[in-house]
């Protein structure tokens, strides 16, 4: 009965879409397969889903499938569980001295919920204030995409593009907006097609309430190219 229990606590945790912690919960021994020895186990394991659901396997269409998913939550999907896929941490000295804003906005998300394995898709907008330490542009989303190539709750993806911009340019002055589909809301369960969810994260200055406000009207900018 108590175990019961616990397992519907899951289910509605997961289904509320509620996170536990700013960091990703990964094991000990998250790291001990290689990502070859990954791949043959989780291909084993998509060929078992598939059969439990009664398709037959040896359909040329769906031979090649527990491969090809297996290949795929290892090196795309979830390829930003491997410390090794972060981008280098280089930066550059301010040279120009400038000393206001920079908004990197419209930075495409691909993630996923952790909660049912499904799409994640939306837009990432990205401000520091340097403090003498500049990042090239497409770092900011090299870094929104490493974090999104995880299981995720988009609250944490939120959150770890700011500790890592924090880190990178030694400035607490990041801030992070995400406006995202997560398609397990979309497709499934409550079917709404139009809902979007926003998370936002701001650190240092992006706390004023004048910094906070400069960074939403660069967002609302709509220039046309
Ligand atoms: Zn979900």
């Amino acid at each position: 009965m108590k175990i019961e229990n616990d397992l519907q606590d899951f289910d509605s945790f997961g289904e509320n879409h509620v996170g536990t912690s700013s960091n990703t919960p990964l094991r000990n021994d998250a790291f001990e397969l290689s990502n070859e020895e990954k791949i043959d186990i989780i291909k084993d394991d998509i060929r078992h889903i598939m059969e439990t659901l009664g398709l037959d396997l040896t359909d040329d269409s769906l031979n090649g499938t527990p491969n090809r998913v297996a290949k795929m939550f290892v090196k795309e999907l979830f390829g930003g569980l491997d410390p090794k896929k972060k981008p280098s941490s280089s930066t550059f000295e301010n040279k120009y001295k400038y000393g206001e804003m920079l908004v990197e906005k419209n930075i495409t998300v691909y993630s996923t919920c952790e909660h049912h394995l499904l799409p994640i898709v939306g837009k990432a907008h990205i401000a520091y204030i340097s403090n003498g330490t500049v990042v090239g542009l497409s770092k900011m989303n090299r870094i929104v995409d490493y974090y999104a190539k995880r299981p995720q709750v988009q609250e944490r993806l939120t959150i770890q593009v700011v500790k890592e911009l924090q880190q990178v340019l030694n400035t607490e002055d990041v801030a992070c907006i995400i406006d995202a589909k997560h398609l397990c809301v979309n497709s499934r369960g409550i079917r709404d097609i139009e809902s979007s969810t926003v998370t936002s994260e701001f650190g240092g200055k992006f706390k004023e309430e004048a910094t906070r406000r400069e960074f939403l009207d660069y967002i609302k900018l709509d220039t046309k190219f």
